[in-house]
């Protein structure tokens, strides 16, 4: 397939193309991702999430840029999780990333909007398709609400919870539970005063309440200015490098599988059984034959599953 040997030469317009297709759920991106997944897996994923303001794109375009002058390949997922109900985008098109705008640096956003099967299973798709291309660090920013950060953690082998000492952030972070997948913390506007305080307050919290979280690091940012992103970052090499000693960062890539397996089950059980082109017919026919008495609905929705799957 041309697309893969261009995606694999880590072509950037190849990788958007690419892209596109397994956001809609094509089956030419599935079959790519056939060709390509098991030419993935050697790229960091780190996740970043925090509330809207917070500085996690301008955290995202320094620790890239610095990524990147290590000669490391930088891919950047945005996730948008903004839902068709809640009108615009959250991460949008403002104009952003301005040093990676002028890098190779390989920058995509993705919202729900187009999305079949659900935007994490787009997401990691398209993180595989840019570990393949060679990317050797990928880092996907989404909004902390919701959902979406739960999700991200499933994706990433490092997530990094963003808070500012502005705006009640930390009280916010304690009550929504997102804490707890936070591999590290990162206090951003530290120069906006109040952030150690806040460091006190979640320190607290993850000794009373999150006991297992005890060592979680707490980092103190100025993403604007760039102060502290080289810390941050030698942060997360160092919980890498230990977790990798441990077996903890392999143990989690297997547990992150199981729920992106499942999920991509579910995905196929949707669009192969229910939505192909003949499945309307097959499961009225299936109906049928309950009713008149032929087959129990267990053997006939069975039937229809190793039909659709077939
Ligand atoms: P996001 O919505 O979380 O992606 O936040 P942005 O990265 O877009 O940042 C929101 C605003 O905060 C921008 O105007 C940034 O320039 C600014 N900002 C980011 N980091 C800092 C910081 O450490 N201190 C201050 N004072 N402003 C910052």
């Amino acid at each position: 397939m041309a697309l893969a040997d261009d995606v694999l030469r880590g072509e950037p317009l190849a990788l958007a193309r690419a892209i596109s297709l397994v956001e809609n759920g094509a089956p030419e991106g599935r079959a790519l991702l056939d060709t390509l997944s098991p030419r993935a897996g050697k790229a960091l994923r780190i996740g970043l999430t925090g509330p809207p303001g917070v500085g996690k794109s301008t955290t995202v375009d320094e620790l890239s840029d610095l990524h990147r002058s290590r000669g490391e390949k930088v891919g950047v997922i945005a996730v948008d999780p903004t839902s068709p109900f809640t009108g615009g985008a959250l991460l949008g098109d403002r104009v952003r990333m301005t040093k990676a705008a002028e890098s190779d640096i390989f920058v995509r956003s993705m919202a729900s909007r187009g999305v079949s099967g659900g935007l994490s299973r787009a997401t990691q798709d398209a993180a595989d398709l840019l570990d393949a291309s060679g990317r050797t660090l990928i880092l996907l920013e989404t909004v902390g609400v919701g959902q979406s950060e739960i999700e991200i953690s499933r994706a990433a082998d490092v997530v990094i919870v963003m808070l500012s000492p502005e705006s009640g952030d930390g009280v916010q972070a304690m009550k929504s539970g997102v804490l707890e997948i936070a591999d590290l913390v990162a206090i951003n506007k530290a120069d906006r005063g109040g952030a150690d305080r806040l460091e006190h307050d979640l320190r607290t919290a993850f000794e009373l309440g999150l006991r297992s979280r005890k060592d979680v690091p707490i980092l103190l940012t100025e993403a604007n200015t760039g102060k502290g992103i080289p810390e941050l970052a030698g942060a997360v090499d160092a919980l890498v490098a230990a977790r990798k000693q441990s077996g903890a960062f392999v143990e989690r890539r297997k547990s992150n599988m199981e729920s992106r397996l499942r999920r991509i089950a579910e995905f196929l059980l949707q669009t192969d059984l229910w939505e192909s082109g003949d499945s309307r017919t097959r499961v009225r026919a299936a109906a049928e034959r309950v009713l008149a008495g032929d087959q129990s609905p267990y053997q006939c929705a069975r039937k229809l599953l190793e039909e659709a799957l077939r």
